[in-house]
């Protein structure tokens, strides 16, 4: 839903109305659920200044006493660990706080631009550029949380929001946790898709003693992964068959999606999603590596060369004479497009914007599994040949396109 829209007083009933977090402010429109909290917009009544509430509901009656108390434990894990790291520029402002006997307000700064989830879900795949962008974003928050010796450990799309000018903020504070240097986790908790083999290895009694904060690096291994090819590295249908993969590591940059993009983000996916979580890049050095320095930086520092500079203004003359003859189309083969059209990065960017446009309903939050599922192998097939159904079609009514000669070229 875009903010603003949609709010009807009388669609939830809105809780606990004696607390003070009522005085101060003006309840609206839901954002977003989770387990047991409403997240809506609200206002603050003197200055009309526009946050988001995350309202966490204590009161269960179906929940015992000892669940009760866990939760609010828990809730205030959540905000001392806020309270610790609210301030830096890619993790969500937290503004105010309000503990009633069945209900918690957490008021953060409003992120207008909602999930990177939704995001992507609208956009299908981010490009390098962008990728880069929000994984600096990213890294940065984590090498910040990671300073205070704290774990997120539920780092995903869904908890990583875009504000007004679309910069990321880092949220959902809710599993992170603050440990020793030496001290291990052995927890099971998080996201399955997102899940690291250390977490799963110490849960199954494999050769793991517990996890450390490595585990968020994982996390930012797979969403990078998953930004630009709009797929996660690690899915099967069957939940184990998936876990199996993750604790081996066994995930592929498969063709045709990885086709099109660079060995930087490859490489930098690669050091993340290692099984070791002592070999694995910390957030520090995954900030240092190539994939963030400039274009320009990457290519290196030219020297003074005077026959490249001649070669280097012939080639801009020739660029320019281009473009000035240059439609904004290029060729590509009709054989190419009959064959695979898949293979072909703007179409298959087209497929993947309308398989998301018609079944963007099945993508569940929290289930990445379902995104994955949009890509399965069998959808591609269904749709290549629906493709050349439609293809054989065209053909039959214009049989001069026929032929299969490579010279036969049309614009895309
Ligand atoms: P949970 O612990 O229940 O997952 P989150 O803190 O992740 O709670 O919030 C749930 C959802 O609410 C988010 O995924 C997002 O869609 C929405 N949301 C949370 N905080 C904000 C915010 N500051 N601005 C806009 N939307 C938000
Ligand atoms: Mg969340």
């Amino acid at each position: 839903m875009t903010i603003g829209e949609g709010f009807d007083e009388t669609d939830d009933d809105l809780p606990d109305f004696g607390s003070e977090f009522y005085s101060k402010y003006e309840p609206k429109e839901v954002l977003g659920r989770g387990i047991s909290s409403v997240v809506r917009r609200c206002v603050d009544r003197k200055t009309q200044q526009e946050y988001a509430v995350k309202i966490i509901d204590i009161s269960n009656e179906k929940a015992s006493e000892a669940e009760t108390e866990a939760l609010k434990e828990a809730t205030r894990n959540e905000v001392d660990i806020l309270r610790k790291v609210s301030g830096h520029p890619n993790i969500i402002g937290f503004v105010d706080c309000f503990e009633s006997l069945t209900f918690f307000f957490l008021v953060f700064e409003l992120c207008k631009n909602g999930e990177l989830f939704d995001h992507l879900t609208r956009v299908v795949t981010l490009s390098e550029k962008k990728t880069r962008q929000v994984m600096r974003h990213i890294f940065e928050a984590v090498r910040h949380v990671h300073s205070f010796g704290i774990v997120h450990r539920d780092l995903k799309p869904e908890n990583i929001l875009l504000d007004e000018s679309m910069t990321v903020k880092v949220t959902d504070f809710g599993f992170a946790v603050e440990l020793q240097e030496t001290e291990l986790l052995t927890d099971l908790c998080g996201t399955p898709g997102y899940l690291s083999p250390e977490i799963l290895k110490c849960n199954m009694n494999l050769d793991a003693d517990g996890y450390h904060k490595e585990v968020d690096l994982w996390a930012c291994g797979v969403i990078m992964y998953t930004l630009l090819v709009g797929s996660p590295p690690f899915w099967h249908r069957k939940q184990m068959v998936m876990l199996r993969a993750i604790m081996d590591g066994r995930y592929q940059f498969s063709s045709p999606e990885w086709d099109d993009i660079s060995d930087y983000p490859k490489d930098l996916i690669s050091k993340l999603l290692v099984v070791d979580p002592s070999k694995r890049l910390t957030a520090e050095q995954a900030l240092q590596h190539p994939f963030f320095e400039s274009a320009e930086a990457q290519k290196g520092t030219p020297q003074f060369v005077p026959r490249r500079k001649f070669k280097a203004a012939v080639f801009v003359v020739r660029c320019i004479h281009k473009m000035k003859h240059w439609s904004g189309h290029f060729p590509i083969s009709l054989q190419a497009v009959k064959e695979d059209p898949y293979r072909i990065k703007d179409i298959r960017k087209v497929i993947d914007g309308c398989a998301f446009r018609i079944y963007a309903h099945w993508v569940k939050k929290g289930e990445d599994q379902n995104r994955a599922a949009l890509f399965e192998n069998s959808a591609k097939v269904e749709l290549k040949r629906m493709v050349s159904e439609r293809r054989n079609r065209f053909r039959r009514k214009t049989p001069n396109l026929g032929s299969s000669s490579t010279s036969d070229v049309f614009m895309f």
